[in-house]
């Protein structure tokens, strides 16, 4: 506990999955966290299950604020940033999770389905930085998280064009990493396997048959289990702290070392 004590931090689509994960860790370790959602009443529900969960653990006066926000929207997200200063003060870390599966094949991919895949997953990421890393430059000091995905690296046919914004997420983070590197503001990236979310299952729920499509993605894992949210949290945790200082421009996969594997 208190590996965040004293910091702020903003996580974009934290109202469920992988981002409520981050929220509720972050404030475990002592951050004031803002739950930067698309849907309000669930970031809400979030950050009242947050304070409660950290009340029960014994966690004293955790704050969870949730702010309305649509990541595509550069005014929406600077809107979320202002109002996490208003509460809490400057922000140390923001991590960019907010993200969408749109998986086309690419000659029958409509323009709609590219626009509003690279709307979310690569320019939301960088309505993020771009919002953030004003103050963390002329402050000397910050952390951005971004949630890649190991489609950032590896191409399963039939996901057009994910992989394309999510290897746009990695360029960025080490664009970014280096340029403000000596203003001490480190940019790093997390490439989650598959992780048990809502989008997993909207995903196995898509195929003919769900049930196989799951055992399917199952027999794939060299850990024969897929992630938990809880465990992509624990990374963020660990870089957005300052127990990270000198990792910065990188990537951690965390996969059940699925990506590693040459055969299924
Ligand atoms: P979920 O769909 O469970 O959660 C995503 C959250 O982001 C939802 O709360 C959603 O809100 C929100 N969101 C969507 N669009 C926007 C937007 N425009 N502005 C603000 N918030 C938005 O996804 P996961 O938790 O599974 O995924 C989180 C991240 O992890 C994504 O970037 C994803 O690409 C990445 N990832 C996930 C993997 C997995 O296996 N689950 C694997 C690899 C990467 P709403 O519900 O209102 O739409």
């Amino acid at each position: 506990m208190n590996r965040l004590a004293n910091k702020v931090a903003l996580i974009t689509g934290a109202g469920r999955g992988i981002g409520a994960a981050i929220a509720l860790a972050f404030a475990r370790e002592g951050a004031a966290v803002v739950l930067a959602e698309l849907d309000l009443e669930t970031a809400q529900r979030t950050a009242r299950d947050i304070e409660a969960a950290c009340s029960q653990a014994g966690i004293d006066g955790a704050r969870a604020l949730a702010v309305q926000t649509d990541v595509t929207q550069s005014t929406s997200v600077q809107h979320a940033v202002s109002e996490a200063q208003s509460a809490f003060g400057a922000l140390d870390v923001l991590v960019n999770n907010a993200g969408i599966n749109v998986f086309c094949d690419p000659l029958t991919m409509s323009d709609d389905d590219w626009r509003r895949c690279f709307a979310v997953d690569l320019d939301g990421v960088w309505n993020g930085c771009r919002a953030v890393l004003p103050g963390m430059v002329e402050r000397g000091a910050g952390s951005i998280v971004n949630i890649a995905s190991t489609h950032a690296f590896k191409i399963i046919p039939g996901c057009f064009p994910y992989p394309v914004a999510k290897h746009g997420v990695i360029g960025l983070t080490r664009a970014l990493g280096i340029e403000y590197a000596p203003r001490n503001v480190r940019v790093n990236a997390i490439a989650p396997g598959y992780i048990e979310t809502q989008l997993t299952h909207d995903w196995w729920n898509s195929q003919p048959d769900p049930a196989a499509a799951h055992q399917a993605t199952l027999d794939l894992q060299p850990m024969k289990r897929i992630g938990r949210p809880e465990e992509v949290a624990m990374t963020a945790v660990f870089l957005a702290s300052d127990e990270a200082p000198f990792i910065n421009a990188s990537c951690i996969t965390v996969d059940g070392g699925r990506s590693v594997l040459y055969h299924d």
